[in-house]
């Protein structure tokens, strides 16, 4: 059988958020019951839960079920990661990468969990200076590295839409644990994240 993955939403809170969302249609001066949004609502329902879905997921257990002994003790990077929040201050999305790195002290994970924890912490209201030491304490705590390195670069649409309007604008917010608090360490990670090694 083909691969197949089914979606599910939480029937009480499909509901109750497309009641509200018709009533907010009706609030900025739209008509709820035109063709083209009647079943707008719903789709915000749906897509709410599943921008949110982080609240639900547990960042260490996903660490903890793909944990393996290992004796490497070099730098471990995962750069160029995708990730898309929304800003708790207006519910506007902010998107980006992550770049991660870690030194091993024993244990490592699988590289792809790494990016669900990005997940997990992204798919949630957010402040990107919080989520950057949110990544970085999930895996300091699993793995107990030696080190863990974390930096977001995003573009924020709550300042690119309204506000300020400042199209080009990019911030950068960066949380470093124990081998990267020393600069030696920390600069073979950001030349490590700045280079173009892997495109051609
Ligand atoms: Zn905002």
């Amino acid at each position: 059988m083909a691969y197949n993955k089914t979606e599910q939403y939480d029937e009480q809170t499909t509901l109750g958020l497309t009641d509200h969302y018709k009533k907010v249609l009706n609030l900025i001066g739209e008509d709820p019951e035109r063709e083209g949004l009647l079943k707008t609502p719903e789709r915000i329902a749906k897509a709410m839960q599943y921008m949110t879905q982080g609240y639900s997921q547990d960042a260490r257990a996903i660490l903890n079920s793909a944990k393996f002994h290992e004796p490497v003790s070099e730098m471990i990077v995962v750069k160029d990661i995708e990730l898309y929040s929304m800003c708790e201050h207006h519910m506007l999305p902010f998107f980006g990468k992550a770049h991660i790195a870690y030194i091993p002290n024993g244990w490592i994970t699988g590289l792809s969990k790494i990016a669900r924890v990005v997940d997990v912490y992204a798919r949630r209201l957010q402040v990107q200076e919080r989520m950057t030491v949110e990544i970085m304490n999930a895996i300091k705590d699993t793995l107990n590295p030696l080190g863990v390195a974390v930096v977001i670069e995003a573009q924020h649409l709550c300042m690119m839409m309204r506000g300020v309007q400042k199209q080009n604008s990019e911030t950068t917010t960066s949380a470093f644990f124990g081998e990267f608090e020393k600069y030696p360490t920390r600069n073979e990670f950001l030349k490590l994240i700045s280079s173009n090694l892997s495109r051609k």
